[in-house]
């Protein structure tokens, strides 16, 4: 009997060494095949009639080989084909096409898809470059069989799970299509013959009143109805996922995450924590070392912070708020309810600046006051990685006995050998610069009762990620800036234009000013340097822009040697980056060939502006490869005003507070990501003066850099450029490749399905909280079993 959980070498058409390709792509068991979803399907019961074809469109065609040819130019050889439907024709061309002369054959049914492009010889044709293409049964032969699998239906579009068969098919989607199609017809088989309960076990995992609610269709009819929709299934809804079919498998992927964070929530809701008293001597305590008078928000946030650490189950809160916004202070505030109640907290930042930055203005802010509870003072103790060991093992020590009320540092602090004498809150500065991992291991710090933790980010997060990310969480947000605050005026200009911009910024300094330069890597022209967390654009648009330019003329065919000469005489050139004027074809070589230009860097910069046109100001160089001691050095003294100009890399970007800088200035902004951008422009409009961030680009800007650097021009809220960056780069990349643990979906996409989502979060919350006398004991054992195994599995997130 077939299982979901079978090994996919019992499937038919598969077998053993099969199974060893497939297993390389992560599909072992028939579940995994099943849930290797079609990315796009082809109407071929109704097809586009080619009369009907609309330049510049994706389209799928469907006709009869005419004609085929291998036309050897100068440079590679083109395979040229035109299909044609009744007195219509479409040209489609293959470079370096040889290997499909034998192919194709004149008379051949073949259905293409591809970018449709005006032909420029004849008006009203259209012609293909490179089209994805299937040459379409006989309906004779061995393929007959599968015949109605490839024609007269809507035809699913797999990615291929590379790898080929015994005889040398690929697993492309033909081989997808046959094989997905008999295990249906054997599950289905399977499903006839069995009761309803067992059903249940292997297939169902969503309860039937839920469904029945939702209007959602059972599993193994979604899955069939995804794979092969029927006729009339409307394209658009498949297109877009959108079908119910698609919905179900989505919300069931999205369910089973809520309900695990759900889950979570609710167990560290009757764990044990600590119920702190706010009365009166520790409102006092509080005021007295409040240094303005807080927002609003920052009233209301600490108002719930306070409820939560009242209560006796331990707090689990993040804390969004934009840079600026006055998050530290909410911290320093809630610190104090846990130290005037007789314990210990522990504040983490990622890096060291940021937390040696903590640890003065800790002091600062509780140096010359007095604990109103014991009449002393307050006693901060900083523990980062590169203190020399002695100061560390002296400070662990104060930190075990109990000697210590406030503990600053890096992840250092939460190293196996720091034990505290009675841990109650836990702070973690800019959350999402560690882990998810990170978060549970710091949750778990032993202790006889769990401490309070409030996690703290200044990324906005998008509610989609919030929701898979922080959905353990209970949330406040800051969503007010402290008085006084002047928008900051955001501009763009180019490398050319950079002497005005040393000139507006040596001016800024002679007014009493601080500035900041920041560039995407620490030196040289090497692109490989841990500052820049941001990868690359794809350089898509610039290939497709070459192969235009090959095709559109055969000119520009011929000419191609010439051109390959001239790109490495401007290689070798030693000024790099030719600017090619004139002509259209010179225009082309610029783009075909264009060296990689050097990128400009904080070291070398830092050179030359010193003895160049910022010559007589205090300069300061700040990257990551200085040692921990020399970075802190520079910041204190860029801090007390003894640096006029920072030039750094993006170690600064996260938190750090100087409220006299007044300049940003940006290069190759096209190079940053728009959430380092948003915090790199939060360094300034600190203080009442005005403030400037200037976004300098320094070549090649591809369409997604610019419309993030629009983005930063056009708003200062960070939730809007979050929302967009959350496109630009989706889920996994939104919080840069250090962030780790963010889960992985097999149907669900968390920019397309939000409502989903919505809809999982609100399901999850009631199967977890109501019993349902509608759903069965053996419906709910398997919601239990399909949790583990999706949290296992998938997520990675299951606590030991
Ligand atoms: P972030 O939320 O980015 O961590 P900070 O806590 O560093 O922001 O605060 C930014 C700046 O605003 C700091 O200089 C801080 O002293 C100041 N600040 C915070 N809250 C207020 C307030 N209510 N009134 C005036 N200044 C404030
Ligand atoms: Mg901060």
């Amino acid at each position: 009997m077939l299982e979901l959980s079978t090994p996919i070498k019992f499937v038919k058409l598969v077998g053993e060494r099969v199974a060893v390709e497939l297993a390389k792509r992560g599909v072992e068991t028939i579940e995994d095949l099943l849930y290797h979803l079609p990315f796009r399907y082809e109407d071929r019961l109704n097809p586009v009639p080619m009369s009907a074809l609309q330049a510049g469109t994706m389209a799928s065609v469907i006709g009869e080989v005419r004609g085929t040819v291998l036309l050897q130019t100068r440079s590679m050889p083109l395979f040229e084909m035109t299909v044609g439907q009744g007195l219509s024709t479409v040209k489609c061309m293959w470079f370096r096409g040889t290997y499909l002369r034998d192919k194709f054959h004149v008379g051949q049914m073949v259905a293409l898809y591809g970018k449709l492009e005006p032909s420029r010889s004849s008006a009203g044709k259209f012609k293909m470059i490179q089209p994805q293409f299937e040459v379409l049964p006989s309906g004779t032969g061995a393929d007959a069989e599968f015949s109605m699998l490839e024609v007269g239906r809507i035809v699913p579009v797999y990615e291929s799970l590379g790898g080929t068969t015994a005889w040398g098919a690929k697993l492309g989607s033909k081989w997808l299509r046959r094989v997905i199609w008999a295990l249906f017809e054997e599950l289905e088989k399977q499903q006839l013959s069995k009761s309803a309960d067992q059903q249940v076990e292997v297939i169902e995992t969503l309860p039937g009143a839920m469904r029945a609610r939702l209007l959602f269709p059972e599993r193994l009819k979604a899955l069939k109805s995804v794979h092969f929709p029927e006729a009339g299934t409307p394209m658009t809804e498949l297109m877009s996922a959108t079908t119910s079919g698609h919905r179900r498998l989505i919300f069931e992927e999205l369910f089973y995450l809520e309900l695990g964070l759900e889950l979570k929530r609710r167990r560290m809701r009757e764990r044990e924590g600590t119920a702190f008293v706010t009365n009166v001597k520790v409102r006092e305590a509080i005021k007295q070392v409040l240094p303005f008078h807080p927002t609003s928000a920052q009233k209301r946030v600490l108002g719930e912070i306070a409820s939560d650490m009242r209560k006796p189950q331990p707090m689990r809160r993040l804390l969004q708020g934009d840079v600026g916004s006055g998050k530290t202070i909410v911290a320093m505030q809630a610190a104090l309810v846990a130290i005037e109640n007789g314990y210990q907290t522990a504040l983490m930042a990622p890096t060291e600046i940021l937390a040696t930055q903590h640890y003065l203005s800790a002091r600062k802010l509780l140096g010359d006051v007095l604990s109103p509870r014991t009449g002393k003072p307050y006693r901060v103790t900083l523990l980062t990685g590169s203190l020399d060991e002695a100061t560390k093992r002296e400070a662990r020590g104060r930190i075990f006995r109990g000697e210590t009320d406030l503990a600053i540092g890096t992840h250092a602090l939460i190293e196996d050998k720091v034990d505290f004498d009675n841990l109650g809150l836990v702070i973690v500065d800019e959350q999402h610069r560690f882990g998810v991992q990170q978060r549970f291991k710091l949750m778990k710090k032993p202790g006889a009762l769990d401490p309070d933790v409030l996690v703290m980010t200044a990324t906005p997060i998008p509610r989609t990620l919030a929701l898979t990310l922080y959905g353990d969480l209970d949330a406040s947000v800051i969503d007010e800036l402290p008085p006084g605050r002047t928008p900051i005026v955001t501009r763009r200009t180019t490398e050319e234009r950079a002497e005005d911009v040393w000139g507006f910024v040596r001016k800024q300094v002679e007014a009493g000013r601080q500035a900041y330069i920041v560039y995407p890597v620490i030196e040289g022209a090497r692109d490989d340097q841990p500052e820049l967390d941001f990868p690359q654009d794809t350089e898509s648009d610039e290939t497709a822009a070459s192969v235009k330019a090959q095709v559109d003329s055969p000119a520009a065919l011929r000419n191609d040697t010439k051109k390959k000469s001239a790109g490495k005489a401007t290689k070798g050139a030693k000024t790099g980056g030719a600017k090619a004027k004139g002509t259209k074809s010179s225009v082309r070589t610029e783009k075909l060939f264009e060296p990689k230009k050097a990128l400009r860097a904080a070291t070398d910069m830092y050179e030359e502006l010193r003895m160049g046109r910022l010559a007589g100001l205090r300069l300061g160089l700040l990257h990551g490869r200085m040692s921990a001691d020399d970075k802190e050095v520079t910041m204190r003294r860029f801090q007390r005003g003894d640096i006029d100009v920072l030039i750094a890399t993006t170690v600064i970007e996260v938190g750090v507070d100087v409220p006299n800088a007044s300049v940003m200035v940006i290069e190759h902004a096209e190079r940053f990501g728009m959430a380092q951008m948003h915090q790199l422009r939060g360094r300034v409009g600190r203080g009442a003066a005005k403030s400037f961030c200037i976004l300098m680009t320094g070549g090649r800007v591809s369409d997604q850099a610019e419309a993030r650097l629009d983005a930063m021009v056009r708003t200062q809220n960070g939730f809007e450029l979050a929302e967009l960056d959350l496109q630009q780069r989706g889920p996994g990349e939104f919080f840069g490749t250090r962030q780790a643990g963010l889960p992985e979906f097999r149907v669900a996409n968390l920019i397309r399905d939000r409502a989903l989502l919505e809809l999982a979060k609100a399901e999850a919350s009631r199967f977890a909280s109501e019993p349902d006398p509608a759903v069965s004991r053996e419906e709910k054992d398997a919601v239990w079993t399909r949790l583990k195994l999706q949290w296992q599995r998938k997520y990675g997130l299951v606590e030991a």
